[in-house]
């Protein structure tokens, strides 16, 4: 693991995360929880798609996309405010007419705060990729009998600042997504533990399965946490990845039984609530897991890690060596 040090509770980052900044690898912002992405941290993103993609091709999962947000009611439904308020970002926008508009410019030049110049929008961040599915689930009617399997990813928000690169308030998660029945959904998530275990195994990665911990919030949330580990529905796989290579969870296995089936009457092909399961992979996490393995050079890393990524090919096209037609464009 790369050398790490310094970090002692003063705030700042450790020699390994402050490494990645030194060289480029993340872009400093000056919100805590925001940075910019380099292009080797991206082709090592790109690669870990790439990967899972691989590894999941004969399951036959459905691809689909979203936007990074989503409906305001659909997330309050899915019991996001209730478990999680404190991590939830909601869009608020400018609704006035000309008069509100004077006033909001008005302040813009005293320098005054203008936040109170916004409304809450119908939308708001997407906290999991997985949450914008599960809606247009129950507008399908009832699934074929065997279910339904769906790969999604993108740019989730949890409002965490934090100075440890670990801890973004905007980061990516790809998903795999099972639905059906109780068994299948459980067979689904063991499958993926396994395989976990593999790909760390195969990346050279320190990693452990432990029973997660997630951050309910207040009183009401200690209850769903005792039970959340009680019940050991979720699993979390950690990883060297924060301060000073502190284990961070990376992925995370997750049974929901029939929480969301129920909330959007989503039905198997008898009629049945449908279960769902998903596997979550942090994408920044998981690159920073092997940038603290594997050290902040690209080309310092195991051949044989540079190949399960991808990493040989350049990720940049030499304009001079393009042919016909794009050849052409990128010469007009
Ligand atoms: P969760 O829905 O909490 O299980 O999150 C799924 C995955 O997203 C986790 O296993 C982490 O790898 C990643 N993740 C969660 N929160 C953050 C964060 N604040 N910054 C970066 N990655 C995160
Ligand atoms: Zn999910």
């Amino acid at each position: 693991m790369a050398k790490a040090a310094d970090s002692k509770g003063d705030g700042r980052v450790d020699d390994f995360q402050a490494s990645l900044l030194d060289r480029g690898v993340l872009v400093a912002q000056t919100v805590p929880g925001l940075c910019g992405r380099g292009d080797a941290f991206e082709r090592v993103v790109s690669g870990l798609i790439a990967l899972t993609r691989r590894i999941a091709a004969a399951d036959g999962a459905e691809r689909l996309a979203f936007p990074p947000v989503m409906s305001r009611a659909h997330l309050e439904r899915n019991g996001y405010f209730s478990a999680f308020p404190n991590l939830a970002g909601c869009v608020h926008c400018f609704m006035g007419g000309p008069e509100d508009h004077r006033r909001l410019v008005g302040k813009l030049v005293c320098e005054e705060d203008v936040a109170d110049e916004f409304r809450p929008s119908k939308v708001v961040l997407v906290p999991a990729a997985c949450y914008p599915v599960y809606p247009t689930l129950s507008a399908r009617g009832a699934l074929p009998p065997e279910g339904a399997l769906i790969e999604v990813a993108s740019y989730c928000f949890r409002h965490e600042p934090s100075t440890d690169l670990a801890r973004q308030q905007s980061f990516r998660m790809q998903e795999f997504i099972r639905v059906g029945s109780p068994e299948e959904t459980m067979a689904f998530r063991d499958l993926w533990m396994r395989r976990a275990e593999r790909l760390c195994a195969m990346l050279a990665l320190p990693g452990r399965v432990e029973v997660a911990n997630d951050p309910f919030f207040g009183e009401a949330g200690r209850d769903l946490g005792e039970r959340q580990r009680h019940d050991a529905l979720k699993f979390e796989m950690l990883l060297p990845a924060g301060p000073e290579g502190a284990p961070r969870a990376c992925m995370s296995f997750n049974a929901h039984r029939d929480h969301f089936g129920a909330i959007w009457d989503i039905r198997r092909h008898d009629g049945e609530v449908a279960h769902t399961a998903c596997v979550g992979f942090g994408l920044e996490r998981l690159t920073l897991a092997l940038f603290c393995a594997h050290g902040t050079e690209l080309a310092g890393w195991p051949a044989a890690i540079r190949d399960y990524l991808g990493l040989e090919l350049t990720g940049r096209e030499d304009a001079d060596a393009l042919s016909g037609v794009i050849g052409e464009l990128a010469h007009v």
